[in-house]
């Protein structure tokens, strides 16, 4: 098959993948406690379903989405809901956000499975609404809402092309590469219905050629399935080729246009683990409630990937993987390349949790002192998304964010590729991740501002239109007046009026 090479990019990053990814899938056992953030997703947060003491059984909804860019909760064990407060949240900024606490008790009680019995039998929207209540989102670390990606009401585009993407290209991670290795033909499964939902003619299963085994593993599932329009594609392992962006590139040479999506070229990437939960979704009738996610680095003493119940505490997972080794230095949620760190291991794994990276000292990237810009262009060369992180850097500094909305900064997947190269080691990503913030600060403001003038302005419409109104009655009534039967209703008026007074005062003479 031929391949494309997209700009930029770092060929030869350590992988670390060999220290998680030998061990099978193991679950992980129900903690005592599970927190669910109603913010896991892109989108509006979800609104909660439940109170504190009720009773809930595991699949059960326990908050819904709010809008159509958002996602449903499910709970993953039997329990009783403790509380609704806000918890520290997985998620770069350290905030506290809303959280559902669920004390579990044990007995594991479910609600029973609704499967699709065909889902050939099902209409499309029957389909999207299912993956939907399932509160299934991007499992790869966007936590985007699948149902709006798969929505043919709102993407109304002509699908030819179906990617899977399995190219996990941050180094450590190997959740996806055990998923496809253990799990290839529920994938294969979860890819045909996606092909019977999205109408395409063609679907790509990419996997790095740095892992031979799962490449294999999935030729084989592909054998025994007979679909000849799913392929496995060897692509080759370049970070970061697993963005959408880049892995579209790669498979088809095709560009996606700045701030546009691949919908609109006629291309639908998801994560592979994204499509197994769709699989399990329509074919098992089971909601998101788990996940695989690689638990690794030189802080732990087994790594492994592990199936996690949603919203088990990471402590639960470490003491699973035989606790903390004695090297342990940060926690960090994702790889080392995109991951946040975090504050504590009491932050619970959310629906976006792909790895717990527990690194020693010498796997932290130590921060060196930042030095003048030397304009040498190496961070150019090195980005994937064809930016030109120099003056994103420049603009962003100074606060500059028409400029730097101008030079596609939101089109930056904060890869890190720029950082690496610096020689000036100027740490670019953080100025973008402020710029980004700060433009949505910004567009959240003026949205409200129009908002508050829209108002204000109807509110001025409508009081001006009332006054008209009122001038336009009396109007009338003052030229009624003036006219011939105004004066006979009058006069008919006055009669009446005297004939009642002299009805009173006959009956008071009596
Ligand atoms: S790599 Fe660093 S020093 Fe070189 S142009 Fe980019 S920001 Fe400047
Ligand atoms: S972090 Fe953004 S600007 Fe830097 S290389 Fe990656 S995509 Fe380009």
């Amino acid at each position: 098959m031929r391949l494309w090479r997209f700009n930029g990019g770092l060929p030869s990053l350590a992988e670390h993948k060999n220290e998680s990814s030998h061990l099978p899938i193991e679950a992980a056992p129900i903690p005592s406690e599970l927190v669910y953030p109603l913010r896991q997703h892109i989108g509006n947060a979800a609104k909660p379903l439940v109170k504190a003491g009720e009773k809930v059984l595991r699949g059960q909804k326990i908050a819904d989405a709010h809008g159509l860019i958002s996602a449903p909760i499910h709970a993953a064990s039997s329990g009783v809901v403790a509380d609704i407060s806000d918890k520290l949240i997985p998620h770069p900024s350290g905030f506290s956000a809303p959280c559902i606490t669920i004390k579990t008790d044990g007995l594991d009680n479910a609600v029973t499975p609704t499967p699709l019995a065909d889902y050939r039998q099902a209409s499309i929207q029957e389909l999207i609404d299912t993956v939907r209540e399932a509160g299934i989102v991007g499992l790869g670390g966007a936590a985007f809402p699948t149902a709006m990606k798969l929505d043919n009401q709102s993407v109304v585009r002509d699908i030819k092309t179906l990617i899977l993407n399995g190219a996990e290209c941050e180094p450590y991670i190997s959740c996806d590469d055990r998923l496809l290795k253990e799990r290839a033909k529920q994938v294969i499964k979860g890819a045909e219905i996606l092909l019977f939902m999205l109408g395409a003619k063609e679907a790509f299963i990419a996997i790095e050629d740095n892992a031979p085994e799962t490449y294999q593993a999935v030729q084989l599932a592909l054998k025994e399935h007979a679909n000849s329009i799913i392929k496995a594609a060897q692509i080759p392992t370049i970070y970061p080729t697993g963005g959408e962006k880049q892995l579209i590139k790669t498979l088809t040479g095709k560009e996606v246009p700045p701030g546009d999506i691949p919908a609109n070229i006629g291309i639908v990437s998801i994560n592979v683990g994204t499509v197994y939960a769709v699989q399990q979704a329509i074919e098992e009738g089971l909601p998101l409630t788990s996940r695989i996610a690689t638990v690794t680095g030189e802080g732990v003493t087994t790594p492994r990937n592990v199936e996690v119940r949603i919203g088990t505490p990471i402590n639960t997972l470490i003491e699973f993987c035989d606790g903390y080794s004695n090297t342990v230095e940060r926690l960090i949620m994702g790889g080392p390349m995109m991951g946040f760190a975090l504050l504590n291991d009491e932050i619970p794994i959310v629906k976006a949790s792909n790895c717990i990276l527990v690194a020693s000292k010498q796997e932290v990237i130590t921060e060196k002192k930042a030095m003048p810009c030397i304009r040498c262009g190496l961070c150019a060369s090195a980005c994937p998304a064809n930016l030109l992180p120099q003056q994103l850097y420049w603009h962003s500094r100074s606060d500059q964010f028409d400029k730097v909305e101008g030079l596609n900064l939101f089109d930056c997947i904060e890869c890190g590729c720029c950082d690496v190269v610096c020689p000036s080691h100027i740490p670019l990503v953080q100025h973008f991740r402020y710029a980004k913030s700060a433009i949505k600060v910004k567009n959240h403001e003026k949205h409200q501002s129009n908002v508050a003038r829209d108002r204000f302005e109807a509110r001025e419409t409508r009081l001006a239109r009332d006054k008209a109104e009122r001038a336009e009655r009396s109007r009338k009534k003052k030229a009624a007046l003036k006219g011939g039967s105004a004066k006979e209703e009058v006069a008919a008026a006055i009669k009446r009026s005297n004939e009642k007074k002299q009805q009173s005062s006959a009956e008071t003479t009596k």
